[in-house]
């Protein structure tokens, strides 16, 4: 991928099936945005305007940026992918220097995908509390608001942004034309957390007792994050019980599931 001042333009490797449950937020998204981007002439012809961003909030470690990703993919879009921690910076200017790059970048790559990961350190609401950084903040939404504002409609760029705290962000992205699109990212359930441990182990030699649907029922308030290092774990346990062994047996899991503390709490699962 050729790279934008430490920004990496790619096209995700990341597919649907890649992404375990949620299966109605796919086909939202899918029409949402990646319609808009493989069938643009249909959208001009009808005269329809696409929505320009999306704001993707839910708990952490819970598919947010594994979906923005598949969503390029899926629409082989340009990925550019920014973070509050590369747009802060202790030069005056040079956070909203690299998102007007960005945007110039991904109208030039066009069709994109532009993801602002943590987007409320980015956009904090104004006003907020003191500190030099909300200065920054405060710049930077502006400098985003802008760069929203003169995207024309049919240029094939989307703004994608995650959050896990969409309370903290201004409400000024959420008028029209910018983030028009809110939707929850929940944590896995049962079925979804059966699939990501299918996704996570199809490379794995798991031994013929592994019972993934009994691991989705016993890994209540796991998240997707969790469920990856789940599968790690138990290749772990395996390999330091035996380090010539040949697979990861059904203990393995258990052993991993009692040794690992899972991020959700009850709170969290509505
Ligand atoms: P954060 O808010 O911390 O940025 P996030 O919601 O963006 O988290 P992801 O980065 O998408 O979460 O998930 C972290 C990791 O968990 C992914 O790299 C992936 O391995 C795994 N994962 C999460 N959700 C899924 C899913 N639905 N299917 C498959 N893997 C998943």
């Amino acid at each position: 991928p050729s790279i934008t001042r430490g920004i990496a333009k790619e096209i995700p490797n990341v597919s649907w099936d890649d992404v375990g449950g949620l299966k109605d937020l796919k086909r939202r998204l899918q029409q949402a945005v990646e319609w808009p981007i493989k069938y643009a002439h249909a959208f001009q012809k009808l005269r329809i305007s696409p929505v320009r961003g999306v704001l993707l909030h839910g708990p952490p470690g819970c598919s947010k940026t594994t979906l923005a990703r598949a969503i390029a993919h899926a629409a082989q879009a340009s990925f550019f992918s920014l973070s509050g921690a590369d747009l802060f910076s202790k030069y005056v200017g040079e956070g909203e220097a690299l998102m007007r790059r960005i945007f110039h970048k991904a109208r030039q790559s066009a069709p994109s995908i532009v993801f602002f990961d943590e987007a409320d350190t980015i956009a904090p609401k104004r006003g907020g509390s003191s500190g030099g950084s909300v200065n920054v903040g405060e710049r930077l939404l502006s400098t985003l608001l802008t760069e929203m504002d003169g995207l024309e409609q049919a240029t094939g760029i989307l703004v994608l942004a995650a959050t896990n705290r969409p309370q903290d962000i201004d409400p000024a992205l959420r008028r029209p034309g910018r983030f028009d699109l809110i939707l929850y990212v929940p944590p896995p359930d049962t079925e979804a957390r059966y699939e990501i441990l299918r996704i996570h182990t199809c490379k794995m030699k798991l031994g013929e007792d592994v019972d993934l649907r009994q691991t989705a029922e016993a890994t209540h308030l796991y998240t997707g994050a969790d469920l990856t290092n789940l599968c790690r774990e138990a290749g772990y346990v395996a390999l330091r019980e035996n380090i010539s062994g040949k697979c990861v047996l059904g203990r393995h899991f258990r052993t991993a599931i009692a040794s690992l503390t899972p991020s959700l709490t009850e709170s969290q699962i509505k």
